[in-house]
């Protein structure tokens, strides 16, 4: 049951409903909870999170509630087709969620609302929030660095970037219209406005200025998160200063950095069970002796690159932990491409695990990450080196940071190659330097949650600033 005793501000958050973006905006409305504020979630029906492990806030389903409307009934529920109702409700939400909001707006039994904070990537939701003269947030669940990127998207496509082509990205979706010009000395080169990038991890985004949805909705989020009255940013100060104070000349809204692993695990916003029986497993294997695999909750591989993977890692010959999701494997229910004996005794293969925790255990030497941006944040909060196989989106740009910014990872930036892969988990596993400086950073972090540091200031100035409203 809500209980709203005490709670004299209410908070409205609207998350994007996949893993990715559901479990930092769960972080952050149990860390709002934490300060005083009482809670109300808008969702979808599709994704819907276990909302019985979250009694003490109050949800509304609200978009596709009609189960006979051509529009989503027969949507996709997996794959990169899922993400079409970022589209669609993009372009028809904007009246279902007025009327939703001016019933909050009116209820005479709750708080009164302080705010709205939604995903980035609802880009419709702040032409609504204007018209009610309603405060909104935004929380963008990708890094600083790739906000800037993706700001700068249509420059690095008149500058010619995605006509060229790199046969180790992944497009988004198809006919994206790239021109296939093969063009291999340029996808080394460094890019002139944003030295840290290679050409390449332009092209690897894999969508670009315009004819394309993905384009739209990225310049749409960008524009509206310019206009909203702050930005939210799962991340601190120390790991993307420059950034934030380019970020804080050009965009007048208030930005709040805070490491939400560091509040809240995810394990209550999870959307799949989270499998814990290897535990008594890895509680016997040395420190830092087991490699962490997992590709987070959208990525799929072709077969042959499953199998490139089973073979670096059998001849790494180190011990490992691999999440694999039923469907990552492209044409497969789970792990029938698997050969006889694989696993054995050296791995453990689970559907989905308790990721946070998994890094936080000390028998974790390396994490072989698809280097989505909570998986990033994750590793860093636990001082965990990386190996980076990026998709497309942020990915590539996360595992550009990570491995040449940070210095706290390597890039497996050839696609999948068996050897390749098992030269970078052994480099790993043994580099001492890469252990330490991925330690330096977590103790920055940690720092930066004591009184008086970064993001301690962060989490206490984004309660004052809703608290003003
Ligand atoms: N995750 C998890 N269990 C797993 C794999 C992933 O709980 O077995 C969580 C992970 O901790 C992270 C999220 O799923 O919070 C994945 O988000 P990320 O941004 O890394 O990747 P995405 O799924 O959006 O591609």
């Amino acid at each position: 049951m809500e209980t709203t005793v005490g709670r004299h501000r209410r908070v409205i958050m609207f998350p994007l409903p996949y893993q990715g973006h559901v479990n930092p905006m769960f972080q952050l409305a149990n860390l709002l909870y934490s300060k005083g504020f009482s809670i109300t979630i808008f969702h979808t029906n599709f994704n819907k999170p276990k909302t019985s492990n979250y009694p003490h806030f109050t949800f509304r389903f609200i978009l596709d509630n009609d189960p006979h409307d051509e529009r989503y009934a027969n949507l996709p529920l997996q794959g990169m087709g899922a993400f079409s109702r970022i589209f669609l409700f993009n372009k028809c939400g904007a009246d279902q969620l007025r009327h939703q909001l001016e019933l909050e707006l009116s209820a005479k039994d709750e708080p009164p609302v302080s705010c709205l904070i939604t995903d980035a990537s609802w880009h419709f939701t702040q032409s609504v929030a204007d018209s009610l003269n309603l405060p909104r947030l935004v929380l963008r669940t990708s890094s600083l660095f790739c906000f800037l990127i993706y700001a700068s998207i249509p420059l690095l496509d008149d500058l010619g970037y995605f006509n060229l082509s790199d046969n180790t990205a992944t497009p988004l979706l198809d006919g994206l219209g790239y021109n296939n010009v093969p063009d291999d000395e340029r996808l080394e080169e460094q890019v002139a406005e944003f030295p840290v990038l290679k050409v390449k991890d332009v092209i690897k985004i894999g969508f670009k200025k315009d004819n394309d949805g993905m384009g739209d909705i990225i310049s749409n989020m960008v524009k509206q998160t310019k206009a909203s009255s702050g930005i939210i940013w799962n991340s601190f100060k120390e790991l993307e200063q420059v950034q934030l104070e380019t970020i804080r000349r050009d965009i007048p809204a208030p930005c709040f950095l805070i490491p939400f692993a560091k509040h809240f695990t995810t394990a209550s916003s999870s959307l799949l069970d989270q499998d814990r029986s290897f535990f008594p497993w890895l509680d016997q294997q040395p420190r830092n002796s087991v490699v962490y695999i997992s590709f987070g909750s959208v990525a799929q591989v072709e077969e042959k690159h499953f199998m490139e993977m089973v073979h670096g890692l059998v001849d790494s010959k180190q011990s490992f932990l691999w999440v694999v999701r039923p469907g990552f494997v492209s044409g497969s229910t789970w792990l029938e491409p698997l050969p006889d004996g694989f696993p054995g005794e050296r791995g453990r293969i689970v559907e989905w695990a308790p990721q946070q925790e998994v890094l936080g255990h000390e028998a974790i030497g390396a994490f072989w990450t698809h280097s989505g941006w909570n998986s990033t944040v994750e590793s860093v909060c636990e001082g965990v080196p990386m190996i980076c196989s990026p998709f497309w989106g942020d990915q590539p740009l996360d595992a550009r940071f990570v491995s040449d910014a940070w210095k706290v990872g390597v890039y497996l930036e050839n696609g999948w190659k068996r050897e390749e892969i098992t030269n970078a988990i052994r480099r790993v596993m043994a580099d001492e330097e890469m252990r330490e400086r991925s330690t330096v950073l977590k103790q920055k972090l940690d720092a930066s949650l004591i009184e008086g540091g970064s993001s301690y200031e962060s989490v206490e100035s984004l309660v004052d600033y809703i608290s003003s409203f």
